[in-house]
């Protein structure tokens, strides 16, 4: 057991420990963060190259002996390891995040979306939007380095049929379409068309981990913040809990291996503490807190608000589609449709129906790339989420519950079946059914949302409520759901919050 002093403590490496580290040391400031996952980079990179879906090893699964992928084959290992992709299962609802210096940004599809500006206002009632679509916004994709495909490419491209598809059944089906930005370089994708660099979203690689051409938080904002010489990054630090001490904070830390067991034990004691474990992460730590480090002035909204950003996955079943031509398909030959045995892994298009009002959705047109024609379209849709579910401590087995039932997730499902019944009824198709039961999938969970939400739990600014020097700056701060895929409005959140906190509570300016 060993004890450490640190002045500026963070805990998380996805978008809102990265977003702090940043700010900090550019303030000047001694940084310490700490990762429960691996620094894939260390050694040379030593533990990559990361899998792909189809061969993955056991680098692609958080502590478990076997993939645990929504869709995919099922692959078994012979040991346990810390590999990039989680799947926390609770009762009713499994949430899926990356684990590794980058968090996330490791394993997600980069889609970079800004949020519809009325909705952002309806879940941030106290915000200054005008501040976030002038400052914030643009300040967080210029860091993220958000870029978005060429036109001439997506239209020719065998790697986007499937999203040509999905775009023109949508239009079809009466639906609007947007192309979305990407922090994946398309630079450097069409190079690997053209086999000029190591393939990489172009050879199935995404949940697992991109090797190539994905500008994750490690190329970005963790890179600049390292450069400073002042952030200092322990990777396989997991922390349990902290407790309030005369100076500031004691950080209770288990240190693992790369197979999950305990090999060392910390306590780092700081003066300022920066939660950054993600949604789930974050409020387990201020439950658990709570409960074995009696910190019991939290704010009585701790655990509410939480949210799958109204997820849900859902696909149609195209076969009985075979002979509709669909319009504008050039590389379409033989007039069939299907949605191409190449696919990209980069999503870069949705359905965009959130004006309307009795069924507000956006659906991201995912990509199944299996290598072969499976004729299946897949949606990831995200929804509002009417009625929240909550988090809570279970002291038995000392962790958090997700109460999450039926009626969390009513809405979305209604939805999902709306905008299916539609495109099959313009398009042909069936749901799905053999990839899910019932062909709609709510308790997937890829984007949580809340839990210590921004002006309940915390101030307007991520100061925690009850205590000094405590401060959340990540996915907890956002209630439930944010309409579209959440990074760049977390990354955009995190950017206000810090800037404010450097120049009052570090008076720094
Ligand atoms: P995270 O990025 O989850 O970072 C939290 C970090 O804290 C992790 O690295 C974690 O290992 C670490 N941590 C947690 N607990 C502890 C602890 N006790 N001790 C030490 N460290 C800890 N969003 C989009 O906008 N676009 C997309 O295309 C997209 N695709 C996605 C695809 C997948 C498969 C998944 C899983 C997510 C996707 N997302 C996408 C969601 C997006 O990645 C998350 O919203 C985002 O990463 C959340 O950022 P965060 O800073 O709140 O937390």
């Amino acid at each position: 057991h060993t004890e450490e002093n640190v002045e500026n403590l963070v805990i998380g490496s996805g978008y809102g420990g990265a977003v702090a580290a940043l700010r900090l040391t550019q303030a000047g400031k001694k940084v310490v963060m700490l990762e429960m996952g691996l620094d894939w980079e260390k050694e040379g990179g030593k533990y990559k190259p990361f899998s792909n879906l189809i061969t993955p090893k056991n680098n692609s699964t958080w502590l478990k002996k076997s993939t645990q992928a929504p869709m995919m084959n099922i692959a078994h290992f012979n040991k346990k390891f810390t590999g990039v992709l989680d799947r926390m299962d609770y009762e009713n609802i499994k949430v899926y995040a990356g684990r590794g210096v980058g968090g996330g940004s490791l394993v997600n599809g980069g889609m970079a979306v800004q949020p519809k500006k009325s909705y952002f206002k309806e879940i941030f009632p106290n915000l200054n939007v005008d501040e976030f679509w002038d400052n914030y916004f643009p300040l967080a994709k210029k860091e993220l380095q958000v870029n978005e495909i060429p036109e001439d490419y997506y239209a020719q491209t065998p790697y986007y049929k499937f999203a040509r598809v999905g775009e023109s059944e949508a239009h079809k089906a009466g639906f609007e379409t947007v192309r979305v930005p990407n922090v994946y370089s398309f630079d450097y994708m069409k190079k690997e068309e053209g086999d000029e660099v190591p393939k990489s979203a172009l050879a199935k690689e995404v949940i697992y981990g991109n090797n190539h051409g994905k500008q994750s938080l490690e190329k970005t904002y963790l890179k600049k913040a390292i450069q400073t010489g002042l952030l200092h990054i322990n990777d396989l630090h997991r922390v349990d809990y902290f407790q309030e001490t005369e100076n500031g904070y004691a950080v209770f830390v288990d240190v693992i291996d790369t197979e999950g067991l305990v090999v060392a034990k910390k306590t780092i004691n700081c003066k300022n503490l920066f939660l950054n474990a993600g949604s789930i992460g974050t409020t387990k730590l201020l439950l658990t807190s709570r409960y074995k480090g009696k910190m019991t002035n939290f704010d009585a909204s701790l655990g509410n608000d939480w949210g799958n950003n109204g997820n849900i996955m859902t696909g149609r079943n195209m076969v009985n589609t075979l002979f509709n031509r669909v319009e504008n398909e050039t590389t379409n030959t033989n007039h069939t449709t299907g949605t191409g045995s190449k696919q990209s892994t980069i999503p870069v298009s949705g359905i965009d129906n959130w004006e309307d009002k009795e069924h507000s959705f956006f659906a991201e047109i995912s990509p199944l790339p299996m290598g072969v024609e499976v004729y299946t379209a897949l949606y990831l849709v995200i929804n509002k989420v009417p009625t929240p579910g909550t988090i809570s401590y279970d002291p038995t087995v000392n962790d958090i519950q997700i109460n999450w039932e039926k009626k969390n997730y009513k809405h979305t499902v209604e939805n999902a079946k709306y905008f299916i019944k539609k495109m099959n009824k313009a398009n042909g198709g069936t749901p799905a059914g053999l990839l899910w039961k019932g062909a709609y999938g709510p308790d997937i969970c890829y984007h949580p949302l809340g839990g210590a939400v921004l002006g309940k739990t915390t101030d307007l600014y991520g100061r925690v409520k009850g205590y000094k020097n405590l401060y959340i700056t990540d996915g907890a701060l956002v209630p439930a759901s944010i309409g579209v895929n959440p990074f760049l409005t977390i990354t955009a959140i995190a950017e206000y919050c810090i800037k404010e906190i450097i120049k009052n509570d570090y008076s720094v300016s």
